[in-house]
């Protein structure tokens, strides 16, 4: 086999989605483990769509998932321009090729003529295809149009006939070249359309695989037809399925964000994020085993074992597995992550972050890691870690805060902590649970109420690690606040 060759071609017209992304995983597994090239090329033929954010966007998704590519933007390569837009003189040099050997035609016809003759059409009873008014166009016809001021599109002159190819993952796929339109392969302004600009680049670009998402099947014989007429040789194809939402729907906001770069702000860790895409669609063969590195991915790998099902998005799943990878992760790199996040969401002003903070963030990271899904949890469950002006559930309040006799016991606990100098988790516990004994309950029955009193909430991590990093300060002034309140109710 030919050095293999892959590529991915995203539009630069929104954020990189999931699907996007894995198509890039697979582009850049299939390369590393046959050590090919992996091309970025960015399609940003349609100028209204296209922008430059959406450009760093996914070089910045692609970059954080850590799918380098090896020729592309940034880089180069031999093969350049790697952006559409810089390569129209190549797209209308091979369009005019294919004028001048027949095999594509200059079309006159207006958008407002199409309309009424496909109205017409279907009116009529029949199917619209392009009707090829344009195609016997003589010599004299044309050069009156032009003088007209019309500015023609290029259409391709499908050829009669069926169309097959092999795809790597379903076999035999053919089509009729009757269904295909004479589709227009350069619009009056010069720029080329996807499927023109598509098969151009791959063959200019040496491309030996493409790997893409199975909504493009129904282009790839049209691109087969256009690589014949153009003398190239084909490409190896591999159409991959469709995520879908767990509705089977197309995947959307309704099912948890599609975009990558929400789940790098949500603090998902880039190597969960790899590992979660490389599973959905891919049967490794040995189902039992869900972790895999990026270097096991890259081994691994294989075209055979994709599966042709669309594959569902399962967000419980991510974050399950994102859980794995954090338990993994270290505290600093966590509390790294965590400190954007809370500068990001205007928690915590950035020159507010000194040692002391990442310090403490640290000690944070460290008691709610097991039970982390992902990183801004930190900033939307755990506030009171980070404010005095936390939320309280409720529940919790009425339940366990106005209980009978938890006044006394808030008080008396108050007094006992006071009176530890160093609050370290041997020492918290047993202050906490010589006062039980002392006031001749369980330590529970102080240890709920103190939980409510210093983070709102009925659940969390242990009590006493959970008083150790809070601190004296915070955790006194909890409670005499806890206290105010009982103290408030009771007198409202
Ligand atoms: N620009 C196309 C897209 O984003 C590329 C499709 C292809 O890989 O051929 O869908």
């Amino acid at each position: 086999m030919s050095k293999v060759r892959v590529r991915f071609a995203p539009s630069p017209t929104g954020f990189l989605h999931l699907g996007g992304a894995r198509t890039a995983l697979f582009n850049w597994a299939f390369a590393r483990k046959h050590e090919g090239v992996f091309v970025l090329r960015i399609e940003d033929t349609d100028v209204v769509r296209s922008t430059e954010e959406s450009v760093d966007v996914i070089l910045e998704s692609l970059e954080w998932l850590g799918l380098f590519w090896d020729e592309g933007p940034k880089v180069g390569g031999e093969y350049g321009p790697y952006f559409q837009s810089e390569r129209l003189h190549l797209y209308r040099q091979y369009a005019e090729k294919l004028v001048q050997e027949g095999l594509a035609y200059f079309c006159y016809c207006t958008p407002q003529e199409l309309e009424e003759r496909r109205q017409a059409t279907l009116a009529a009873g029949k199917s619209w295809r392009y009707d090829r008014k344009c195609y016997l166009l003589t010599p004299r016809e044309r050069e009156k149009l032009e003088n007209a001021g019309r500015k023609p599109v290029i259409r391709f002159a499908i050829p009669p006939g069926h169309t097959t190819f092999q795809d790597m993952l379903r076999g035999e796929v053919s089509f009729e070249n009757q269904e295909l339109d004479d589709f227009v392969i350069m619009k009056s302004d010069g720029i080329p359309t996807y499927n023109f600009a598509c098969v151009v680049d791959d063959a200019l670009m040496q491309i030996t695989h493409v790997i893409r998402g199975d909504d493009h099947i129904s282009n790839t014989p049209r691109q087969v037809l256009l690589y014949k007429a153009l003398g190239f040789p084909c490409p190896q194809f591999a159409h991959i399925p469709m995520i879908l939402g767990k509705d089977r729907t197309r995947l959307s906001k309704r099912h948890g964000s599609p975009s990558v770069t929400y789940y790098r702000d949500q603090g998902y860790l880039p190597e969960a994020m790899l590992n979660y895409l490389a599973r959905l669609s891919w049967a490794t063969g040995e189902e039992e085993k869900e972790i895999f590195t990026r270097e096991e991915i890259i081994a691994r790998f294989s075209l055979d074992q994709v599966t042709k099902h669309a594959a569902v998005f399962d967000l419980d799943k991510l974050n399950w597995m994102n859980g794995v990878y954090l338990r993994q992760a270290s505290n600093a790199s966590l509390a790294s992550l965590l400190e954007e996040i809370l500068v990001r969401n205007g928690k915590v002003r950035r020159e507010d972050l000194t040692p002391s903070f990442r310090a403490y963030c640290e000690q944070v990271v460290a008691i709610m890691k097991d039970r982390l899904r992902y990183v801004a949890q930190l900033v939307e469950e755990g506030e009171y870690f980070f404010s005095e002006d936390f939320p309280f559930d409720e529940e919790a309040v009425r339940g366990v805060l106005f209980e009978e006799g938890t006044g006394e016991i808030l008080r008396a606990s108050l007094v006992r902590l006071q009176k530890v100098d160093d609050f370290t988790v041997p020492l918290l516990e047993e202050a906490i649970r010589e006062e039980a004994n002392r006031l001749g309950v369980k330590a529970a029955r102080l240890i709920h109420p103190l939980r409510v009193a210093v983070s709102g909430k009925r659940v969390g991590p242990g009590l006493f690690e959970l008083l150790a990093v809070l601190g004296k300060g915070r955790v006194l002034f909890r409670i005499e606040r806890a206290l105010r309140m009982l103290e408030e109710r009771s007198s409202g």
